[in-house]
C-alpha cells in the first residue's frame, strides 16, 4: 500500500522536555493505525505536529511525497477529531455538521441544497439519521461521538486523527464504537491515525500499531506482532499482559530475582538492557509438588486473589522477592479452578513461550 503521510527525525521539545525525540514514521492510505503510548509519551504532541497546531523543531513532514511543514492546518487535508468532541452546544446536529462546511478558509460551502445533501450523507454514514434536528445537550456520548466525526469528514479530510476519541465513554458504548469507527472508515476510504492509552482499544482497531515511548516509536507492526513479539520490555510492561523479570544472561540461562530460568532456542531480542518475560495466558498453575517437562519452567508462589472479567480469570500470585506474577485462564468448558488463599502452588511455562531481551 502506498504511503500517504512520512515523518522524518521529527523532534520537538517545551524548554528542557523533549515531547518528540527522533520520529521516523511511513503511514499507508486506506488504512487503521493506532498510535498506544502512556501518558505523557507525546501522543497528543505528535497529532498536533502532523495537523500543523505545532512546529517541529527539527525534521520533515511530507503528505503524498510532498512537503507540508510550512502549509497552513487548514489547508493540509487532514482532519482532527478532539477528545472532548468540542461541539457548539447551542447548534442542532446537521447544524453542527454543517458550520465545518460552511465556514472553512478553503474553499467554504454556501449553497444550502448543496450543504444540505453533503450533511445528509455524512449523517447517514456515521449512523446519525433521524437525529438531524435534534441539540447537541440531547444527545447520547456516542452519538456525539458521531457529530464530531462527521463534521470533520464532511469537510474531506485525506486523513483524520482522533485524539484519544473513545476516552470519554463510558466501557460498554467504548467497545461499540471501537467496530463503529472501523465502519465508518471502511466506507470513506481514508486513513484514521487513533491515539490511545489502552492496549485493547490499540491492539483490537489497528491494522498497523505504533507503540511510542518517550518521544520515540517503540514498534511499529500489526497487532499480532506487537502482542506476541513486544520490540522492547518497555513495549511488553506497557501491553499489561507480561510478566516482566530483570537480571542477566549467564549460561544459557535468565538468572532473575526468583530464580534461574533455563533458555529456549531462540535467540534474544537486542534490547538496552536484558530482561524475561512471560505472558500472562502462557502460565499454568499447578499443584507444588508437580512434575515437570524437560522443556518447562517452573517457580512457586502463594495465591493472593482472581479476578473474574468476562470469558477469563486473572489470578494474583506473590513471588518470594515480593513480586505480583499474574495468570490469565480462558474460560472455554471448564469451570474456574479455585485455588486456597495463600496456599502454596507451582507457575509452570514452556522454555519456548517466554521471550528474552538481552
Ligand atoms: P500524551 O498525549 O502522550 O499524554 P503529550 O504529547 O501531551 O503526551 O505530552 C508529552 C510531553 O510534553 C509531556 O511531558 C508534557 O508534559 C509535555 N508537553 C506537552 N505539551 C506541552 C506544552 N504546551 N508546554 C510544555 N510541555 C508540554
Ligand atoms: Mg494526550
Amino acid at each position: 500500500m502506498s504511503t500517504v503521510l512520512q515523518l522524518k527525525s521529527i523532534t520537538k521539545a517545551y524548554g528542557d522536555m523533549r515531547a518528540l525525540n527522533g520520529i521516523d514514521l511511513a503511514l499507508p492510505g486506506d488504512a487503521y493505525i493506532s498510535l498506544l503510548g502512556p501518558s505523557g509519551s507525546g501522543k497528543t504532541t505528535l497529532l498536533r505536529v502532523i495537523a500543523g497546531f505545532e512546529h517541529p523543531d527539527a525534521g520533515a513532514i511530507l503528505f503524498d511525497g510532498k512537503r507540508i511543514d510550512t502549509v497552513a492546518p487548514h489547508q493540509r487535508g487532514i482532519g482532527f477529531v478532539f477528545q472532548n468532541f468540542a461541539l457548539f452546544p447551542h447548534l442542532s446536529v446537521a447544524q453542527n455538521i454543517a458550520f465545518g462546511l460552511e465556514n472553512r478558509d478553503v474553499d467554504p460551502v454556501t449553497d444550502r441544497r448543496i450543504v444540505d445533501a453533503r450533511v445528509r450523507d455524512i449523517i447517514s454514514l456515521v449512523g446519525l439519521s433521524g437525529l438531524e434536528g435534534r441539540a447537541v445537550t440531547q444527545i447520547s456520548g456516542g452519538q456525539r461521538q458521531r457529530v464530531a466525526l462527521a463534521r470533520t469528514l464532511v469537510t474531506e479530510p485525506r486523513m483524520v486523527l482522533l485524539d484519544e476519541p473513545l476516552g470519554a465513554l463510558d466501557a460498554n458504548l467504548r467497545a461499540r464504537m471501537r467496530a463503529e469507527l472501523r465502519a465508518i472508515r471502511e466506507r470513506c476510504g481514508v486513513t484514521f491515525l487513533h491515539v490511545t492509552g489502552s492496549e485493547a482499544e490499540a491492539l483490537g482497531m489497528g491494522d498497523t500499531v505504533l507503540v511510542l515511548e518517550s518521544g520515540r516509536i517503540a514498534q511499529s507492526a500489526d497487532s499480532d506482532t506487537v502482542y506476541n513479539r513486544p520490540a522492547s520490555p518497555a513495549v511488553a510492561r506497557f501491553l499489561n499482559c507480561y510478566n516482566l523479570f530483570a537480571g542477566r544472561i549467564e549460561g544459557g540461562a535468565f538468572v532473575g530475582g526468583v530464580g534461574r530460568f533455563a533458555l529456549g532456542a531462540s535467540a534474544p531480542t537486542r534490547a538496552a538492557s536484558p530482561a524475561y518475560a512471560i505472558r500472562y495466558d502462557r502460565v499454568s498453575v499447578r499443584p507444588r509438588d508437580t512434575a515437570i517437562a524437560e522443556d518447562e519452567i517452573r517457580i512457586e508462589a502463594n495465591f493472593v486473589a482472581s479476578e473474574y472479567s468476562g470469558a477469563a480469570v486473572n489470578s494474583f500470585f506473590a513471588l518470594d522477592d515480593g513480586k505480583v506474577f499474574e495468570v490469565e485462564s480462558h474460560l472455554s468448558h471448564a469451570a474456574p479452578e479455585t485455588y486456597a488463599e495463600q496456599g502454596r502452588y507451582a507457575l509452570v511455562w514452556k522454555r519456548e513461550d517466554a521471550l528474552v531481551y538481552a
